[in-house]
């Protein structure tokens, strides 16, 4: 999956929080997710099956391979979903970035006086930020599948012509197809996830917002 090019969103002045800048991109999500899902503002995407927590097949990573729940942990998926491990997997960072930019951001928030971390108005500026943030990515990702669409549907409108006889370097032709559709599937594996994202952390803000007196 390819999502180098998302970026952090303008932010108004309203989301001036903290002095130092906060990491951006999709390492500046994953510390949103993470810090949303141990907050429990947000959980992981996942179902109940028997009695056992088991992650969709969105959440999954090859990280959770070989974690089973039982009955006497019936939700070691669901705490191994809220690790900084795996949500390092979900965004594609590696941990240790993932987890130096927590040390930052608690450092910041200890020098800072802010909000203890559990209260619900912090976890609720997390999710407000979180769902801001994934929101903006997915229009980013959206713009990026139309414009992958739109080259690969005369990609397409090729193959579907594709004269055997008069093609040239048939090689390089399908090379090329390939190529391009493979951006294709790409941009569309980044916008479901950005979709998965933003649909996580919406919901999220909206048990929030419930909860608001
Ligand atoms: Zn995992």
């Amino acid at each position: 999956m390819n999502v180098a090019h998302i970026r952090e969103p303008h932010t108004d002045d309203s989301d001036e929080l903290d002095s130092t800048p906060a990491p951006s991109g999709r390492l500046g999500l994953a510390l949103e997710a993470f810090l949303a899902r141990e907050s429990r503002a947000q959980g992981p995407e996942g179902e109940w099956r028997e009695g056992l927590w088991f992650p969709s097949t969105n959440e999954r990573r090859p990280c959770c391979e070989g974690l089973q729940p039982t009955p006497a942990n019936k939700q070691a998926l669901e705490s191994h979903c809220r690790s900084a491990a795996h949500v390092a997997a979900l965004f594609e960072v590696p941990v240790l970035d993932l987890r130096r930019a927590l040390k930052r951001a608690r450092i910041t928030h200890e020098a800072a006086p802010s909000l203890p971390a559990n209260s619900p108005a912090r976890s609720m500026t997390n999710t407000e930020r979180l769902a801001r943030v994934s929101r903006a990515a997915l229009s980013e990702a959206l713009d990026i599948l139309r414009a992958e669409a739109r080259q690969g549907a005369g990609v397409l409108e090729e193959l579907a012509h594709l004269d055997e006889e008069s093609a040239g370097d048939l090689a390089a032709t399908l090379k090329a197809a390939g190529e391009r559709l493979k951006l294709v599937t790409q941009s569309l594996e980044s916008a479901s996830q950005m979709e998965l994202v933003c649909r996580v952390s919406e919901m999220a803000l909206g048990k929030v917002r419930a909860l608001e007196p």
